[in-house]
């Protein structure tokens, strides 16, 4: 049976100051992340019981917690390993400007759409930059929730989180000014890092 654990944070919660503060980045991983992982150990011990009973009843809403919390978790822990502290990020490898160039055009393109994708997300979810092994380019998705319109055969790089908790304690209903201020905290070592692991 699969089980997961709550990795701890790469830096101190306070390490993103000012554009997550210490109080939001504490409570989103303590609390919020944590309870992804709670939830797809859960998941995972119910489906492990009904496998050994043989009473699948209950597959469907099992399979969709897993689902949700499992990928709750996944990209949550993408979330923490794409940031850095303010000025500590990198730039964008070689290899992946040459990426993006092909994909968007250029750097900015790139944070323009994916600024875009980030703002328009209907409710909670995400902005994602993928790399598609398939057709050996990038593309950005906005995800509800976690889960709904995910895409297949891609690597996540870089991940916004979108949903109220990420931002609502210092940007309350500003996610336009929280998406903004993501540029100067992403780590960008990480995100050249994840894409030479992807396209290799
Ligand atoms: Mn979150």
């Amino acid at each position: 049976m699969t089980t997961y654990t709550l990795p701890a944070l790469p830096y101190s919660a306070d390490a993103l100051e000012p554009v997550m503060d210490a109080r939001t980045v504490t409570l989103h991983h303590d609390f919020h992340h944590k309870a992804y992982v709670d939830g797809a150990n859960a998941a995972q011990k119910e489906l492990a019981a009904a496998r050994e009973s043989g009473d699948f009843k209950l597959i469907e809403h099992w399979t969709k917690k897993l689902a949700f919390h499992a990928s709750g978790h996944a990209l949550h822990t993408l979330f923490w390993e794409n940031l850095a502290p303010v000025g500590k990020g990198g730039a964008p490898s070689a290899q992946l400007t040459e990426a993006v160039n092909a994909s968007f055009g250029s750097v900015d393109k790139l944070k323009a759409q994916f600024s875009a994708v980030a703002k328009a997300v209907e409710g909670n979810g995400w902005a994602l930059l993928f790399y598609s092994r398939a057709d050996k380019s990038l593309f950005i998705a906005g995800v509800e929730n976690h889960q709904k319109a995910a895409h297949w055969n891609a690597v996540p790089l870089l991940a916004l989180d979108v949903w109220e908790h990420a931002y609502y304690l210092k940007y309350q209903n500003k996610r336009a000014d929280f998406v903004t201020e993501f540029w100067n905290i992403v780590n960008w070592d990480d995100v050249s890092a994840k894409f030479a692991a992807a396209s290799k």
